[in-house]
């Protein structure tokens, strides 16, 4: 385990001595203790990211993709071990966690593609009404970003900031969740060793308050990249305002998922389990919400209470697991009370919705399912972000609709039909950054990534993820050698 705060490319001791423990979800034992940034830690990482700036924005796109590649090589050689730490960390299931590792390094890969791409387009022409004039637009790094991101994903959720910023030519202080901070300190390992300049790549693991809003703070800090919750997200925004920083927020869902009628129903079901247990349904665009059209909801629920009981929780490193435990004992007791305030609501439990049995230690929760949840319950209408899928009929697609858009989210929806006109009217009508049809969750490092309403704003991913750290300057040049005579005449 690393002994320090990653700044400056070296481990550094934090200026107050403090350190947290981190615990294996699983066995609720203390796995490591990890140096805990403080204000005065940040302010020197801070530092550290503005010197590197001015060198590191002059690199070519190029030079940034060959240091991107050895970052994702550097991943790749360490898959296994990088896993283990995931699950240890994080609870999830292995397959899960190198999944995640994977996609990590995928990430690099494709974000060094678009630095190289970038060098053919950092300057474009652009045609102005008045030939006396040559204009042109420089794409430039937006300067120092400050990334704050949650412990779902705690590898992945790194990547998709990282490699962008990097890509850009943007230098980064990395804040990870004090849930997760291990894997995105082994990130900065990797990162010196694949020849990443001092002070590129910062990460200053600590809590939200003590390093993650000094952080959001920052004056020096020109850019904000935020992944969490709605109500951290309304703070870095309104910290953002202050020296007007840029900013992105990628923030929570209820994302819904329509199944109609002429669904099949195995297809459905198993989207359905894929959609909301994955990642033990702590995934922002879990479809928590599933609609399913009357004629099939008797068929639908049946399969889906019989498939959800037969899912094997366990710890991350079993044989077999699909469920692991949730990421802490806080997000368990949320868990768990949020399905006694729907019950209370009306909400009736068809499976699931208890620690399982024979688990006294680790924070498990049975795969659940509930129905006849009240529209107006916080259970149908707020992030869970735990095991648990509310599932209602809905007669025709008007209905459907306005149900699935009567939410004040809006990042993610997916929706199930055998006919193609339906889907591609429903996506169109759908209000969410990202519309699945016939599946639920697939993401891809080239597709835009983020959510409208209180979902977000920005995008992640794909060419639109390197925008974020982008920014564009005019260049206009007076090209006529005719005096200008406004003042001076002629
Ligand atoms: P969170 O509580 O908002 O925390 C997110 C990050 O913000 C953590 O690193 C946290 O540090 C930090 N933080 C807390 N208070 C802060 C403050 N006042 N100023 C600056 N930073 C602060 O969210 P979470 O529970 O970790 O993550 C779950 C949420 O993330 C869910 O709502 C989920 O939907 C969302 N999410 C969204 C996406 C997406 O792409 N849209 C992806 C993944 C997750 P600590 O860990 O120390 O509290």
């Amino acid at each position: 385990m690393r002994d320090g705060l990653y700044i400056g490319g070296r481990w550094e001791k934090p200026a107050a001595g403090g350190t947290f423990e981190v615990i294996d979800p699983a066995t609720e034992q203390p796995i490591a203790s990890v140096a805990a940034a403080t204000a005065a830690d940040v302010d020197r990482a801070v530092t550290a990211a503005a010197e590197a700036l001015p060198a590191w924005k002059r690199t070519s796109g190029a030079e940034r993709a060959k240091i991107l590649r050895a970052i994702a090589e550097g991943i790749r050689a360490r898959r296994d071990e990088l896993a283990a730490i995931e699950v240890a960390d994080n609870g999830k299931p292995l397959p899960e966690a190198k999944w995640d590792i994977d996609d990590t390094a995928g990430c690099f890969d494709f974000y060094a593609g678009l630095a190289e791409e970038l060098d053919g387009r950092q300057e474009q022409p652009v045609a102005v009404g008045d030939p006396r004039f040559t204009s042109k637009v420089r794409r430039e790094a937006v300067g120092v970003a400050g990334a704050i991101i949650p412990w779902n994903y705690p590898m992945l959720m790194a990547a998709w900031k990282v490699a962008p910023a990097l890509a850009a030519g943007c230098t980064m202080v990395l804040k990870p969740s004090e849930l997760t901070p291990l894997t995105a300190l082994e990130l900065g390992a990797i990162a010196g060793a694949a020849g990443l300049p001092a002070g590129v790549l910062n990460v200053v693991p600590g809590l939200g308050r003590d390093a993650g809003e000094p952080l959001t703070h920052h004056p020096r800090v020109d850019k904000l990249a935020f992944t969490g919750s709605l109500a951290t997200g309304r703070r870095v925004m309104a910290a953002a305002a202050e020296d007007i920083k840029a900013v992105s927020l990628e923030l929570g869902g209820k994302s819904p998922f329509l199944v109609f009628a002429d669904s099949d129903v195995e297809a459905a079901v198993e989207w359905i389990l894929f959609g909301i247990f994955w990642n033990q349904g702590q995934v922002c665009s879990a479809t928590s919400r599933v609609l399913v059209e009357r004629p099939l909801y008797d068929a639908v629920l049946e399969r889906l209470v019989e498939e959800s009981r037969k899912i094997t929780i366990g710890g991350g490193l079993e044989e077999g697991v699909l469920l692991g435990p949730l990421v802490s004992r806080g997000q368990h007791e949320k868990v768990l009370g949020m399905i006694g305030e729907g019950v209370r609501d009306g909400a009736k439990v068809a499976t699931g919705g208890r620690v399982p049995q024979r688990r006294d230690r680790g924070y498990f929760v049975e795969p659940t399912v509930l129905v006849d949840v009240p529209e107006t319950s916080a259970a149908w209408r707020e992030e869970i972000f735990g095991p648990v899928v509310c599932v209602k009929p809905f007669d025709g697609e008007a209905e459907g609709l306005r149900l699935a858009n009567d939410s004040p989210y809006g990042l993610a929806a997916a929706v199930m039909s055998k006919d193609e006109e339906r889907t591609e009217r429903v996506a169109r009508d759908l209000e969410a950054g990202i519309v699945w049809i016939n599946c639920s969750q697939p993401t891809f490092s080239e597709a835009p990534w983020g959510g409208v309403k209180r979902s977000g704003i920005g995008r992640e991913l794909g060419v639109w993820g390197l925008e974020n750290y982008l920014t564009v300057k005019q260049v206009t040049r007076y090209a006529s050698d005719e005096p200008w005579g406004w003042y001076i005449k002629g």
